[in-house]
């Protein structure tokens, strides 16, 4: 089980995180993977830039992390008890290493390394306090930092895991622990790992829903897994509720369909957290911390209903811009393509969208707005493009509209009604494209227009009854 920030935010929702625990105990063997308490990871970003400077601020920021945490130690613990002390005590080491480490950090120049340490801290302190209150109340529970189990490439700040020697570290680790009689709950910290050579590096924001999967995918071979994340919100819904009042939530859905959802914006877990969940062919469930008991919730699986037919969910991208390169002449555009998808990967331009026409001599991508004026001077600039030989064109008032379901496959028919939709509410779609799994289809329209595109689309593809 994963839980976020926002449940070890205080005395009350620890005391609801233990709850869920116990119940879910007795029924299965648990890991509990936990983030830093909600808002620390952010104060320890900020003391890592304010050990960057001079002024002293940074100090500020240690003492707030210290109340926060000693606050709830002392309410949570029977206070002169040796859980207690040895919070306390777990407390002060941990932010004096913070301290040194901000003074370091003040004679060196600033790096990435020394900011994954920094904010590793959060989680370290919150796992540590939950592992102590399980004991303090009778179950026998383990603290394991995950910088012993989960090993990544050196990519600080968005470290990628390297799945064959974490599952080695975690099977020699926590296998055990899991079969002996008198099983201990392993709480385990999330959010971080560390390189072959032991310097801790972190997966990302929102990363410690990526320990979890790790975890799960580690251990899959001996033991049937499956990842609760235990989050502010139920799971996924089936559209944007800021735009479309009618939103739904998912209760069923597979890997792949939450993977087309999650590119095209819907942020309810780490991006990487599906693929890996996926490998490791376990399930996974999203559900509310602050309903724990409800069956509305989101259960993602590897299968999909074939029987199904249409669409699960509508998103969007809001704030894109489309670039249309049109050749002058008949020069060959296949070259012309990798050419442009080379000049744009090069320089780190994320394309949403792509679209040639068969004549050859056109080519249209879409990438997010912010890009646009980078992108415009890319091709100005460049030697090929650049030349009298292209006209370039940049629309910078689109937006993209995703329809999603792996019934698609089954059911002819939906680009028509995809633009006869859209045509008889007077919307004109720039250009629209299939993905190549069948998974969604994408249509460009203007932005004026994304909302009023996206409840019409709803209507008529997933509200069979409205008018
Ligand atoms: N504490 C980290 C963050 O805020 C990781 C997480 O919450 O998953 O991004
Ligand atoms: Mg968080």
């Amino acid at each position: 089980m994963k839980f976020g920030g926002s449940c070890l935010k205080d005395e009350e929702s620890f005391k609801n995180t233990v709850s869920i625990i116990k119940k879910y105990l007795k029924k299965s063997k648990l890991i509990i993977v936990t983030s830093a308490i909600n808002g620390i990871t952010d104060q320890l970003m900020e003391f890592y830039e304010k050990s960057n400077d001079l002024d002293k601020k940074g100090d500020l920021i240690l003492d707030q992390i210290y109340e926060r945490h000693s606050k709830i130690i002392y309410e949570l613990l029977p206070e002169n008890s040796e859980y207690c002390e040895n919070s306390i005590e777990f407390l002060k080491q941990n932010v004096r290493d913070l301290n040194n480490i901000g003074r370091v950090i003040n004679l060196l120049r600033p790096s990435k390394n020394l900011q994954d340490l920094i904010v590793s801290y959060g989680e370290k302190l919150s796992t540590f306090l939950l592992c102590t209150y399980l004991t303090s109340i009778g179950f026998k529970s383990e603290f394991i930092p995950s910088d012993e189990i989960i090993k990544t490439d050196d990519n600080f700040g968005n470290a990628f895991p390297l799945l064959d020697d974490t599952e080695e570290l975690v099977n020699e680790r926590i296998t055990p622990l899991l079969n002996s009689s008198s099983y201990e709950i392993a709480c385990i910290t999330g959010y971080y790992g560390s390189t072959r050579d032991n310097r801790i590096t972190t997966l990302g924001r929102g990363g410690t829903d990526l320990t979890a999967a790790i975890l799960a995918y580690s251990l899959r071979t001996f033991f049937r897994c499956k990842v609760i994340y235990w989050k502010d919100v139920r799971g996924f819904l089936n559209v944007d509720p800021r735009m479309c009042d009618k939103a739904i939530l998912l209760r069923k859905i597979s890997y792949i369909e939450a993977k087309e959802l999650a590119f095209f914006g819907t942020k309810v877990l780490h991006p990487l957290c599906l693929d890996v969940s996926e490998k490791g062919k376990f399930p996974s469930e999203i559900r509310s911390f602050h309903d724990p008991y409800t069956d509305e919730f989101t259960m993602i699986n590897l299968e999909y209903a074939k029987d199904v037919p249409g669409i699960k969910a509508i998103t969007y991208i809001y704030r894109l811009s489309m670039v249309t390169i049109k050749s002058g002449t008949m020069i060959s555009l296949p070259k012309t393509a990798s050419k442009l998808f080379s000049l744009l990967d090069e320089n780190n331009i994320t394309i949403k969208f792509i679209s040639q026409s068969s004549s050859e001599n056109n080519i249209t991508f879409v990438i997010p707005m912010d890009d646009s004026m980078k992108v415009s001077s890319l091709l100005r600039n460049s030697e090929y493009f650049g030349k009298q030989w292209f006209s370039i064109k940049i629309d910078n008032n689109i937006s993209l509209i995703a329809i999603i379901g792996a019934g698609m496959m089954y059911t002819p028919g939906i680009a028509g009604k995809i633009f006869t939709t859209l045509g008889n509410n007077d919307i004109n779609v720039s250009a629209i494209a299939q993905g190549s799994s069948e998974l969604n289809f994408t249509a460009i329209v203007e932005r004026e227009n994304c909302k009023k595109a996206i409840n019409v689309l709803y209507d008529a593809f997933i509200d069979y009854n409205s008018p």
